[in-house]
């Protein structure tokens, strides 16, 4: 039977059913350590909590399941997954990644992997010919749909078709778009990697990171991986996320919602330049994102005319609080020059249009009207602020 995501969500197809745990219909944490076997060479199915617990195994199975992946591990952050996967690579390996990543992921490149060995090339994959970049020890490509924290959209499928033709691996980080919105698996891709601490989990308490594959290979090395590094999500913080992805459905809908009408007025905003949303239409972003995703998200970067205002908005707002991460139920404003993207070289993140004007906004489930009220009070109150800033 083929079930709807928002069913997926709520009842995965698991082996067992409601029939153990007493029916339980919250399943339960398993806070153990380890486990008795029966005699030697008998096992429960689970030896050791490292290897695996059944409250990971069971949030492993409904990410699995909806992002139509033969595997997925849970990890202790989203970094921790990128950090196994990158494991995968060996010494003189060559990545493509795009240019506009998460920050972090940059950091782990620029200052892990490189001295591992490992050598990365960022372009631009919204607008460049990727081929163009690919060499004899290329083994992948790395990228973010929409982009962190410009919003562009890259073709999934088109950048699917030059890693086969190639023989590389297609790695999406989906984070952005949850698989709500977006399956980057049925679109070619190989990888998918998610930050569990933004929608997945979507209550911004608990931080997770999951590595979602389509192929037993690439699956075989990653079990291994987790088991000899031991990054592993704990049962406690598996069940949060298994709480979190209940209602990610109806979170992801009223968080683009709120989005668009945020969106409307910003648009109308003479102190505000630029708006980036892949909803707008009459742009390439969203001719892509109508084709490859089912939604546009709740994630939007706006442009202000100075760096002083921007600053004043993250200091008046009262509503929406100026804080790292996206993807939960509180809208949350970030400064990306300072935070998310601070550790990016300066001319690159420039370069990329990220100067010290432009805000990122992660829309929350709140009332629009409440949202607008907030960020138009703080812009209003501008003006007679203006010289403490300069
Ligand atoms: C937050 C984030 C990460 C890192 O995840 P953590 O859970 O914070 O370790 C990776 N990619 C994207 C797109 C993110 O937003």
């Amino acid at each position: 039977m083929s079930i709807d995501i928002k069913t997926k969500c709520l009842h995965i197809e698991s082996e067992e059913g409601y029939k153990n745990h007493y029916g339980s219909i919250s399943y339960p944490i398993y806070q153990t350590a380890t486990y008795a076997h029966p005699e030697v060479g008998c096992s429960t199915g689970f030896d050791y909590s490292r290897l695996q617990n059944p409250t990971r195994k069971q949030l492993e199975q409904t990410v699995e399941a909806l992002e139509n992946g033969i595997d997925a591990l849970a990890f202790s952050s989203g970094m921790a997954a990128i950090t196994a996967l990158m494991e995968i690579f060996k010494p003189g390996d060559h990545l493509v990644t795009d240019a506009d990543l998460y920050g972090g992921s940059i950091r782990l490149f620029d200052n892990i992997n490189v001295k591992n060995g490992i050598e990365f090339s960022r372009v631009d994959c919204s607008r460049v010919e990727i081929e163009d970049y690919i060499k004899d020890n290329t083994k992948a490509i790395y990228i973010e749909t929409p982009t962190n924290p410009m919003m562009r959209v890259i073709d999934i499928e088109k950048v699917a078709a030059i890693a086969k033709k190639h023989n590389l691996l297609l790695i999406v980080d989906n984070t952005f778009l949850s698989p709500y919105f977006q399956n980057p698996l049925d679109l070619g891709a190989d990888i998918v990697i998610h930050s569990g601490t933004k929608f997945l989990g979507g209550h911004n308490d608990t931080i997770a990171g999951f590595v979602v594959t389509n192929r037993e290979d690439i699956s075989e090395k990653l079990r291994f991986i987790i088991k000899t590094v031991g990054s592993g999500l704990a049962p406690f913080d598996s069940w949060l996320i298994l709480r979190g992805i209940k209602t990610l459905g109806i979170r992801m809908e009223k968080a683009e919602e709120n989005a668009f009408e945020i969106v409307k007025y910003l648009q109308s905003e003479p102190k505000v330049k630029n708006v980036y949303y892949p909803g707008i239409p009459g742009t390439e972003s969203y001719e892509i994102s109508k084709r490859q995703a089912r939604g546009f998200g709740s994630m939007l970067t706006f442009e202000v005319e100075s760096a002083a205002l921007a600053k004043h908005i993250l200091k008046f707002t009262k509503l929406i609080p100026f804080a790292e991460s996206l993807g939960g139920v509180e809208t949350l404003l970030t400064y990306p020059c300072t935070q998310t993207h601070a550790d990016v070289p300066e001319e690159e993140r420039i370069a990329n249009g990220i100067t010290d004007c432009v805000l990122r906004m992660s829309v929350g489930i709140e009332a629009a009207v409440d949202l607008i009220n907030d960020l138009k009070e703080a812009i209003d109150s501008y003006d007679g602020y203006k010289a403490q800033y300069i």
